[in-house]
């Protein structure tokens, strides 16, 4: 039969029923296809040999020539092990077998010239090398052997079955030779003449058999630009489809509310940014294409502003308008900032929550199903089924993470046609990610905090010098200022948190004993209402100290604290302590985070609190935490592709994924239906990944 690249891997010569298995089970290799991007992990220099006096004990990967001069068992707990002694004219070394002694023994030759590979232990005096890759110095001369030879990802499993490094490359020239080598291009003339690409078959084969260093890289520079060309792509297209095909409500001018409030009522000048974000909003708001606009900024960076002004704009073209956040406490708060912008412009607004009377309610309905209510505030409360508006034209959700996508969905259904969108969110995403996960066509971002901000003076202290932290939190305290003292709440170790918590209240207690003190707590495990009456006394000033664990976290504002201290800062993540931190500074006073950890540190944590100390550009802080933990934790990447990558890295292949975006836009600017002959494999490669792999899923 003739190969294509979707023939299952059980034809490939060398590939029987048992490997095959393996490889879909640990690999997930299931055609030649997918043998194919297999790519390897790393690659070692096969043109060096050592000498048995040059190993060092670091137990790495090596290359060694000599003889086998004899073979011994020795017996062991279970079973015994076959050691062979192995010399050069250097010294000695030993090989050791656990397992297939007896075929060993049978194949290998004594007195006869070995190149042997693999890992060396130093084990009882002397370097030893456990099965050992071994080939006779005469066959390993006659085999053309690329000069950096490819490593694999392997399993246990694998190894333990037999199927090694070299079983992999072997299966692996099969596989170049069945198809003779031969790959269809998928990228066009232009951009691999533009960029010096090497073509597609070029690429494959060098990188899994460099025929020099040069060629390998690249090799991998072409398939990782055109790993990430074809994500952007997806992704741009899925932006333009959208934009033709989700038809949303048409906000076409700006009228008296946006510009009333704009000449006089604004309470600051707009920093630049958030004057910048206003357009991009408007952009849209202005086309008959739905937005669905993600708005990032620092905590404090004046998202609310750009919320309402967008909501302006909504009420001047007599739309109504929603702001969901995803606390009661959040809620109220936006209610009492925007009531008294509203009071001045005349704008109805309410506030709607679970704790809302149902007499209250009832008229709330009352009001938003006849238009006469402009603006509803709220929390999960506004996705009833008994909420019902006469015509929702813009929806603006506050801290995204909170709300799962299928809620979010849910105030599409109250309207003929989903409203607009606008996330807005104080967890940045790195820029790089943004790009791989949105395309970051539908993002804005306010990088500037409003003038005059005192920076948070941020500190690291270690927990023996606690006493001066309690001392420094006393003068605060005196000056008439608030402290927030957090406790780490991590899910797997819940009762430890919770006994930390507590011994830490205890200590804070005798620290700061009533009736000169008011501490508040707050953890959960209190009952909701109990934590917001909690919260309700530290906001209204009638407590010194909040001790909490992370529930705190998101958005919530008490302008008159000033201390953020951080216990086991250590054992916090670098957004979550950006996100704490941003509790405090929000006030007129000079305003402090205090991280506090043991002497044990992890490089990682050491990393993360010296970032704290340094930074305080969330972005930045987001670029370090993406480094430190990968793409895989950072929200809003679960379910998209990067996690996927096969070759590229986003963090490292930054550069590459600017080309490879700059590119696919360049191409669909000039074609966008991809008709030309010029792209016509860009077509088919995009149409081949659309059917084997549902690329939808990529973003939410
Ligand atoms: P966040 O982005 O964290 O939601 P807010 O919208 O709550 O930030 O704004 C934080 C504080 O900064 C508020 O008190 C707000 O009134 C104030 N603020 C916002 N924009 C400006 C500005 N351009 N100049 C001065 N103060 C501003
Ligand atoms: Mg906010």
């Amino acid at each position: 039969m003739s190969v294509n690249l979707q023939t299952p891997i059980d034809y490939l010569k060398g590939v029987g029923p048992n490997r095959a298995d393996l490889l879909r089970s640990e690999l997930g290799i299931h055609t030649y296809q997918d043998l194919i991007n297999l790519f390897p992990n790393r690659y070692i220099d096969r043109t060096k040999y050592y000498k048995i006096n040059q190993l060092q004990r670091n137990n790495a990967e090596v290359q060694v020539i000599g003889q086998i001069t004899s073979f011994r068992e020795v017996a062991q707990k279970r079973g015994k092990r076959l050691v062979a002694e192995f010399r050069d004219d250097t010294g000695v070394m030993e090989l050791v077998w656990f397992r297939g002694q007896k075929w060993i023994r049978e194949s290998l030759k004594t007195g006869q010239p070995y190149v042997i590979f693999g890992k060396t232990n130093w084990f009882n005096g002397k370097f030893s090398m456990p099965h050992p890759e071994l080939e006779l110095l005469s066959e390993h001369e006659k085999n053309l052997r690329s000069a950096m030879q490819a490593i694999y990802p392997s399993t246990e499993k694998l190894s333990n079955k037999g199927i090694t490094n070299r079983t992999v490359s072997k299966i692996m020239q099969q596989l170049f030779l069945e198809t003779k080598g031969r790959y269809a291009e998928t990228l066009s003339d232009t951009i691999r003449g533009e960029l010096k690409l090497l073509s597609k078959s070029d690429a494959l084969f060098n990188v899994h058999f460099p025929k020099s260093p040069e060629l390998l890289s690249r090799a991998q520079f072409r398939l990782k630009f055109e790993e990430l060309f074809y994500i952007q792509l997806q992704l741009i297209l899925k932006n333009l489809i959208h934009r033709t095909k989700v038809k949303g409500y048409v906000f076409d001018k700006v009228g008296d509310y946006f510009n009333t409030f704009f000449k006089d009522h604004l309470p600051f000048d707009l920093t630049n940014a958030q004057k910048r974000v206003i357009k991009e909003i408007r952009a849209d708001l202005g086309s008959n294409a739905q937005m669905n606009r993600l708005l990032q900024g620092d905590v404090g960076s004046g998202k609310t502003i750009v919320g309402f002004m967008s909501m302006l704009m909504g009420l001047d073209n007599g739309f109504q308008c929603c702001l969901m956040a995803p606390t009661e406490i959040l809620s109220v708060q936006h209610y009492n900032g925007l009531i008294e912008w509203c009071n001045k412009l005349n704008i109805s607004i309410s506030l709607l929550t679970g704790s809302t009377k149902t007499s209250d309610r009832r008229i709330i309905h009352e009001n938003l199903e006849n238009g006469n209510l402009q603006i509803l505030i709220g929390t999960h409360a506004l996705l009833e089924d008994k909420v019902k508006f006469k015509n929702l034209g813009l929806a603006i959700i506050d801290e995204q993470h909170r709300f799962g996508v299928k809620q979010r969905s849910k105030l599409w259904h109250k309207n003929e046609l989903p409203p607009n969108v606008l996330v807005m969110t104080a967890t940045p995403i790195p820029r790089t990610l943004a790009m791989s996960v949105y395309g970051d066509l539908d993002i804005s971002i306010i990088d500037e905090l409003p003038a005059g901000r005192k920076p948070i003076k941020t500190v690291h202290r270690y927990d023996n010098n606690r006493l001066k932290v309690f001392r420094f939190m006393k003068d605060e305290i005196a000056k008439g200022r608030q402290i927030y003292v957090v406790y780490p709440l991590i899910q797997e170790s819940e009762k430890m948190d919770y006994k930390d918590l507590m011994d830490g209240y205890e200590s804070i207690s005798r620290e700061f004993p009533t009736p000169d003190y008011q501490i508040s707590i707050v953890h959960g495990k209190m009952k909701a209402e109990d934590k917001d009456y909690e919260m309700q006394r530290f906001a209204e000033g009638k407590t010194n100290i909040m001790v909490a664990t992370t529930v705190i976290e998101v958005g919530v504002n008490v302008p008159n604290a000033s201390v953020m201290v951080i216990e086991s800062a250590e054992r916090f993540g670098l957004s979550q302590l950006h996100q704490l931190r941003g509790r405090v500074g929000r006030g007129a006073e000079q305003s402090y985070c205090i991280l506090m950890t043991g002497h044990k540190l992890s490089n990682d944590s050491k990393t993360r609190l010296e970032t704290m100390v340094r930074s305080s550009d969330g972005f930045e802080i987001a670029e370090v935490d993406l480094k430190l933990r990968g793409p895989g934790d950072i929200m809003g990447t679960q379910q998209s592709g990067v996690l996927n990558l096969r070759i590229a890295d986003i963090v490292k292949d930054k550069d590459i994924l600017q080309s490879a975006r700059h590119h696919a836009k360049s191409v669909l600017n000039l074609d966008p239906s991809l008709a030309l002959p010029e792209n016509k494999m860009i077509l088919n490669t995009y149409r081949q990944m659309s059917k084997y792999r549902n690329i939808w899923n990529y973003i939410s």
